[in-house]
């Protein structure tokens, strides 16, 4: 193998300026600094980046391109697979995916596909005119949610000439895009994606929460239905003191702090300013990174993140770890709560914990965590955050994986109301294979076949 270069580094705000705002931490790369990336690539065939990837980009065929200094054919080609990769690009954990595959990583450092695509996709973006959808729309398609999964089937179904229409019980649509830190997501790059289908023909009814799907098959006449209802309801822990004031689960923190604009849901009030606050997360995976960083940009105090693993055993990804780390947060392994107290008898005040050891693994295949006797001690803090996962709301739905047929007629589902807390780019994939299904359903082929 010829010799391989240095990855090359991205911008990056540094910490003590990023501390203080909500903008992009990773600003992106040059066109110079991309081609010069995208030269490490080997291009190899039958590539394990693309078998990785859940949306299957071409990754070898468009970075190809990109090598030529062709970026608007390298965004042509990306976009065959990928529904929003200007947002995949972003969120994606490219070290699991993409990259922790890469036949260069084995004994370098990866090439930065992430990077590379969100430079394609970014560039492309800007130049792409609008698309528009048919102008005589064929079938009738209701999605309910609007998160990626609902936003990738209705992109799909609109180009192929079908009327979608996205209900949202919330003010905005995105999902869970909506109040991912701006830091990872710019709101803006959110807003054109929404234009974008917007322009395709997608229709938006926001503060709409459906509760029968069969009133939107008998009742409104539409032709099928997809369920994208996410699986966002906040797991919380049964302890003393859980419903004091100033302990919130996760997604009430993040929205109230990152929805960005009024009109927030649930008559939540926005949180703008944490100083002198002293602030508790309790869990170990992305969003309480998240939770952390946000804390830390609205000025908390103390920022701490309680974890009752150690670091080697946290769930989420190591660069989140990282970053939260050089934006100055703190972090205690090996404790978990136990109770909350307050001073006041109204709002917290302390936090009790155990102390925790690793005992034998669990089902996960991680080393579970036990309590050590004799070791509670308390920490202090004016507002926890509870980050210890999401749950389907609804119970998970059942689907027939390769078309997103549910055992009701005309009632497709994906994404995380399926699957459980996945990511972006796997809900987008689920949203694609319901699209697709949905055609072979209006083409005649029967439900049975296609509920397997
Ligand atoms: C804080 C946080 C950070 C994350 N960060 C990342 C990341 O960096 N990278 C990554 O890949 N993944 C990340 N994820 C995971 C990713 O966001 C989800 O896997 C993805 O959004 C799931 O998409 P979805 O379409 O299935 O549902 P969601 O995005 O959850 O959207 C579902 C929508 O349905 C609406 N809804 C529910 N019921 C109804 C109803 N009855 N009527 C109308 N509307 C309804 C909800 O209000 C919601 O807006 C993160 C998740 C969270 C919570």
């Amino acid at each position: 193998m010829a010799e391989v270069k240095p990855r090359i580094r991205p911008r990056v705000q540094p910490p003590p300026a990023r501390r203080r705002n909500f903008d992009e931490v990773v600003q992106g790369y040059t066109a110079e600094e991309a081609l010069a990336e995208a030269q490490r690539c080997i291009l190899c065939r039958n590539a394990r980046c693309q078998t990785a990837c859940p949306l299957t980009n071409q990754i070898p065929r468009w970075i190809a391109e990109l090598q030529q200094g062709r970026p608007q054919e390298a965004y042509r080609i990306l976009r065959e697979t990928s529904p929003m990769p200007e947002l995949c690009s972003r969120l994606c954990p490219q070290e699991r995916l993409c990259e922790g595959s890469c036949a260069i990583g084995i004994k370098h450092e990866p090439v930065a596909i992430g990077l590379l695509e969100r430079f394609v996709s970014d560039q492309g973006r800007a130049a792409a005119a609008g698309e528009n959808g048919a102008t005589s729309p064929s079938k009738r398609v209701a999605a309910v949610g609007s998160g990626p999964a609902s936003l990738a089937l209705a992109q799909c179904l609109a180009r192929a000439g079908q009327a979608v229409t996205v209900f949202e019980r919330w003010p905005h649509p995105g999902g869970v895009l909506r109040w991912i830190p701006r830091f990872k997501l710019p709101r803006e790059i959110l807003e054109a994606h929404l234009d974008g289908l917007t322009a395709l023909g997608v229709a938006f009814r926001e503060k709409t929460e459906i509760r029968e799907v069969q009133q939107l098959l008998t009742g409104e006449g539409f032709d099928a239905v997809f369920l994208g209802i996410g699986a966002s309801r906040p797991s919380v822990p049964n302890l003393p003191g859980v419903s004091l004031e100033g302990i919130l689960s996760s997604t009430e923190f993040l929205v109230r702090s990152c929805w960005g604009g009024p009109d927030l849901p649930n008559g939540w009030q926005p949180i703008t300013d944490l100083a002198g606050r002293r602030v508790v997360v309790l869990g170990g995976g992305d969003s309480a990174m998240d939770c952390v960083r946000t804390a830390i940009r609205l000025g908390g105090a103390q920022v701490t993140c309680l974890y009752r693993r150690d670091e080697a055993n946290m769930p989420g990804s190591r660069k989140e770890v990282k970053a939260a780390r050089e934006e100055g947060a703190e972090f205690q392994f090996l404790a978990s709560p136990a109770a909350f107290h307050s001073a006041d008898g109204r709002s917290v005040s302390r936090v009790e914990c155990l102390r925790m050891e690793l005992g034998a693994p669990d089902a996960s295949g991680r080393r579970s965590p036990q309590p050590v006797a004799g070791s509670a001690f308390e920490t202090e803090a004016e507002l926890v955050v509870l980050a210890f996962g999401y749950e389907v709301e609804t119970g998970a739905v059942k689907i027939n994986p390769a078309t997103g047929a549910t055992r009701e007629q005309g009632v497709f589902a994906g994404g995380d109301c399926v699957t459980g807390p996945s990511l972006v780019s796997t809900a987008a994939r689920a949203g694609l294979t319901a699209a697709r299904g949905m055609l072979r359903y209006f083409a005649g082929e029967p439900w049975d076949a296609l509920a397997g």
